[in-house]
């Protein structure tokens, strides 16, 4: 179910009553706030059997198969992830898979009007898969449509995105996510404190409520950054390495940080009651620290998406840094 995005909604919507949609589609914003679940959700719309109003109906075949991702003519790719040895590495998508889906995207559709691509985190490419896919946006197919989706915008290349009809995604109000997730039938507590702690992410929220080990994660990620605040770079090399074992976990552990930065900053601005919580030792760095430790965070949470830096290294410099 889609939360919020109420105005791309409804001009993707127009776009295809219009017959004016795009051949691709490049969808970018902050990870968890709604992207691929919106592409997923027009998907449906589009090959719905039993099409009523803006929404797709949930219920033919076609909405079930696309919500199982079995659907014979859509296909969602995403980078590969693998864990070896306690390590968890995400895998580039390569030019192998690219190929394949430019194959499928050139055959008549099976049973619908329309084939439709999702490439999840598509600016975790190798070159090759990049200029593969090139060629395709170059030449469209009237009966092809592309969704790009990336929360690492500024790493897409700009051929990619010249080729695409660029949509940027926003945070939803709290309210909106807050009736969104009572529409799925979480609890008035839990929704409340769900979409607070989220920052305006309706993924992230659906997370929350679904595993609450999240909110313990939480506790424990504040109670790692105010220790790291004060210990010694021994104690600080330790956790860089045990951070790098898991690239994803430290991306989200790193943007948990950042929001515990945003609480410091808004706390010593005299906005406390903005804040996603109690954040005393951020509160304790003066302004200018704030930001200095922020934007050492924002860059390794940068680099770590990029999979062909040394992960462990990034974490021990921010460390040194921080
Ligand atoms: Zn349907």
């Amino acid at each position: 179910m889609l939360i919020g995005h109420k105005k791309i909604w409804d001009f993707l919507i127009k776009s295809a009553r219009q017959e004016r949609l795009a051949h691709a589609y490049l969808f970018f914003g902050p990870a968890e706030i709604g992207k691929k679940t919106l592409a997923l959700e027009f998907a449906k719309r589009l090959l719905c059997q039993n099409k009523k109003n803006d929404l797709p109906c949930q219920n033919c075949q076609s909405c079930r198969d696309i919500e199982k991702n079995s659907h014979p003519d859509v296909f969602a790719l995403a980078p590969r992830q693998e864990e070896k040895k306690g390590v968890l590495k995400t895998y580039e998508i390569g030019i192998g898979e690219i190929n394949s889906l430019r194959h499928q995207l050139s055959l008549s559709p099976y049973c619908s009007l329309l084939k439709i691509a999702i490439i999840d985190d598509s600016d975790k490419m190798t070159n090759e898969a990049v200029n593969s896919l090139l060629k395709t946006l170059e030449e469209p197919s009237a009966k092809s449509l592309i969704f790009l989706i990336t929360s690492r915008k500024q790493a897409i290349l700009p051929t990619i995105f010249s080729r695409c009809q660029a949509i940027g995604f926003s945070s939803v109000a709290q309210e909106e996510i807050i009736a969104g997730l009572k529409h799925l039938d979480f609890g008035d507590s839990i929704s409340a404190k769900a979409a607070k702690l989220c920052a305006g992410r309706p993924g992230r929220a659906l997370k929350i409520c679904r595993n609450r080990e999240i909110l313990e994660n939480r506790e424990r990620n504040f109670e790692i950054f105010s220790r790291i605040l004060k210990t010694d770079l021994v104690g600080k090399m330790e956790l860089a390495g045990e951070m790098s074992q898991n690239i994803p976990q430290a991306r989200e552990t790193l943007s948990e940080w950042l929001l515990f930065m945003r609480d410091g900053l808004l706390a010593n601005l005299g906005c406390g009651d903005l804040a996603l919580g109690k954040n005393e030792s951020c509160e304790k760095l003066i302004n200018s620290q704030v930001c200095a430790v922020s934007r050492q965070i924002q860059k390794t949470k940068n680099i770590l998406g990029n999979s062909s830096f040394d992960s462990k290294l990034a974490l021990e410099v921010m460390m040194m840094k921080i």
